[in-house]
């Protein structure tokens, strides 16, 4: 088959496409025929080689994928040759033309989500989900701000946030990224390169502030972000690129919690339950996956160029 393989850490350059052996499942593994990869922030960290986890070397980069089952291994139940599949982590990569599962890592994709869409799924939408409700504890009612409402995690919590019944305002950076927010059912959306927008999105609170807010850049947003919460608010750190400095006063005159999360924490328990909810969510059609840019595997390194760069409008998928 043909893969993405990475010998050397490094720029996006190190990302090359080579012909490698099929894998086989062995018992308990699932082979999965992709046919597309999800690009996340996540793996060109790990490609650049920052990371603090480095897989050994060669190796072939991705998490998401959606495709159909090639094999199941013995001792696999529930999922069989033929299903139509995205999974949330792979053993051998996902920017191949096949990938070895775990099965509980294999999830149904239902027959009206495209596999485009269905490559965007693993990472964002768990993190979005985990983010609202197990990390901050949202209940409908509520009142969400999601940073960078635009990307592939913020517009997974846009439409997950808005389904379950949040009054949900957004972030993005340009004007195809505000309306894309909007289109997923965001009430409200401000210009985070705006001079003032926070204050902006906390009067169309009527001052009362989020009680949710979900953080993609926290090294920039934070400290304006606690003093943007509604009384027993809750800001969750979903992305970091450095150090800030915040006011802890501003956590203590609201009975504010900053909460954080990875999901490479996610309990084998929890990740069961938000793979539920989201399987439920893109059957009922309330999850919808934005696709921004749809590239060959070829041009690996083309994505984690763009993934990086601003003007996020949906996910950016890879076909082998
Ligand atoms: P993405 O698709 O590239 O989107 C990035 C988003 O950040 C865009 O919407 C962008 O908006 C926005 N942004 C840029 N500058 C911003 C600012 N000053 N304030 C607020 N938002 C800003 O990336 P993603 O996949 O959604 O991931 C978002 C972040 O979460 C990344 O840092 C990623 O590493 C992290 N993440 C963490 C976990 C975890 O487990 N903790 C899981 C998944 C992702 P514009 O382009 O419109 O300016």
């Amino acid at each position: 088959m043909k893969a993405i393989r990475v010998r050397a850490f490094g720029p996006p350059e190190e990302m090359r496409l080579e012909e490698v052996p099929d894998p086989k499942p062995g018992p308990g593994q699932v082979l999965v025929r992709i046919r597309a990869a999800g690009v996340n922030p996540v793996e060109t960290y790990i490609r650049s080689g920052m990371y603090p986890r480095r897989p050994a070397l060669p190796y072939t980069p991705g998490n998401d994928a959606a495709g159909i089952v090639e094999a199941a291994g013995e001792g696999v139940r529930g999922i069989a040759a033929g299903d139509r599949v995205y999974t949330s982590e792979t053993v051998t990569g996902a920017y191949a033309e096949l990938a070895l599962c775990d099965p509980t890592r294999v999830h149904p994709l239902p027959g009206s989500v495209s596999y485009a869409q269905g490559a965007a799924i693993g990472v964002p939408y768990a993190t979005a989900w985990r983010a609202l409700f197990q990390r901050a504890r949202a209940v409908p009612g509520e009142t969400a701000l999601v940073h960078g409402a635009s990307g592939g995690v913020g517009s997974a919590a846009v439409q997950i946030a808005r389904a379950a019944g949040l009054r949900v305002f957004g972030t993005a950076g340009t004007a195809e990224g505000i309306a894309l927010a909007l289109r997923e059912g965001a009430h409200a959306v401000f210009d985070h390169r705006e001079a003032g927008y926070l204050e902006k999105a906390v009067a169309a609170t009527e001052g009362r502030g989020f009680d949710v807010i979900l953080e993609m850049l926290a090294n920039v947003n934070l400290p304006q972000d606690l003093k943007a919460l509604s009384m027993g608010g809750r800001v969750v750190v979903i992305g970091s690129r450095g150090a800030v400095e915040i006011d802890p006063r501003d956590t203590m005159a609201r009975d504010a919690s900053i909460v954080g999360m990875s999901l490479f924490n996610l309990p084998d328990a929890d990740r069961a339950v938000v793979h539920a909810a989201l399987v439920a969510g893109l059957a009922n059609g309330t999850l919808r996956p934005v696709i921004g840019r749809e590239l060959p595997l070829s041009a690996a390194p083309e994505s984690h160029v763009a993934v990086m760069s601003p003007g996020a409008r949906g996910k950016i998928v890879l076909l082998p």
